[in-house]
């Protein structure tokens, strides 16, 4: 089944600007970040600056996919017991991941550019299941693609899953969106002699453990030699910056 019109090859960056430095960039969106000062769920104004941030960045002439977390709905692993297993957990925090794209992608189009939801739960009533040359195809047609559903299997996560897509998409790096402005050797929030990483490589991260992201995620990282920017999506225009190579990052990198 395909869900597009054309199968003529077409270049890629047919408007790109020259000199990015990751010309197509995969922003992991983690559900917290959607979530803004509340406890629960989604925060309009929050998910229309992110999205904002997203169209920016497509402007410059970044493709530009998205790997949207569901953590502000349902964490598997936390949700888990004995009255649930661990696998409908995880479907249901799957799930989750879709209604987050689906809020983004409309928040993205409000923005003013064309984007499109791809799940790989299929639930082709609600949005275009997941398949690659379809996700290639509207990336180099300028659509932010919401990429939702994680891998599709439980078990794992959406960091692991934007590494998988990344690499299946020929993404030139991961830009991992997160609280905290890079990687630091302890939290920050609760250690005050933890200091933070300019660049690291896969290799460290891995060796010591640091939870910025699981340890599936930067193995596979790794095997693509996939650089993964980690940034503070606070701040306004912070997508911007971290697809520059400006702004106040940590760079994992071979
Ligand atoms: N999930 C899964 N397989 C995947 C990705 C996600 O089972 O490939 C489930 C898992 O239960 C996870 C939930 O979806 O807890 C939400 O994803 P995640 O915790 O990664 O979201 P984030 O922390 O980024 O908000």
């Amino acid at each position: 089944m395909s869900f597009d019109d054309s199968d003529v090859p077409e270049p890629r960056m047919p408007y790109a600007a020259p000199g990015l430095p990751y010309p197509r960039i995969l922003v992991k969106v983690s559900g917290e970040a959607l979530m803004g000062p509340e406890p629960f769920g989604l925060h309009p104004p929050t998910v229309a600056a992110i999205a904002r941030d997203l169209v920016a960045a497509r402007a410059l002439g970044c493709e530009v996919a998205v790997v949207v977390g569901g953590g502000n709905i349902l964490r598997g692993a936390r949700v888990a017991g004995e009255d649930l297993d661990r696998a409908t957990a995880d479907h249901m925090g799957m799930l989750a991941t879709v209604m987050n794209g689906l809020a983004l992608e409309q928040a993205i189009e409000k923005a003013g550019a064309p984007a499109r939801t791809l799940s790989a739960v299929p639930m082709p009533t609600v949005c275009e299941p997941y398949a690659r040359q379809p996700a290639l195809r509207h990336l180099r047609r300028g659509r932010i693609v919401l990429l939702a559903g994680g891998t599709g299997n439980p078990y794992f996560t959406t960091d692991t899953g934007a590494v998988l897509r990344a690499a299946e998409l020929d993404c030139d790096a991961v830009l991992k969106a997160t609280n905290v402005d890079g990687v630091y050797t302890a939290d920050p929030k609760t250690d005050p002699s933890a200091t933070r990483y300019d660049r690291l490589t896969h290799d460290q991260a891995l060796a010591y453990d640091l939870k910025v992201m699981d340890a599936a995620a930067f193995a596979l990282a790794r095997e693509a030699a996939l650089p993964i920017i980690v940034f503070s999506i606070r701040e306004p225009g912070a997508i911007v910056r971290a697809a520059t190579g400006s702004g106040r990052v940590t760079v994992v990198a071979p």
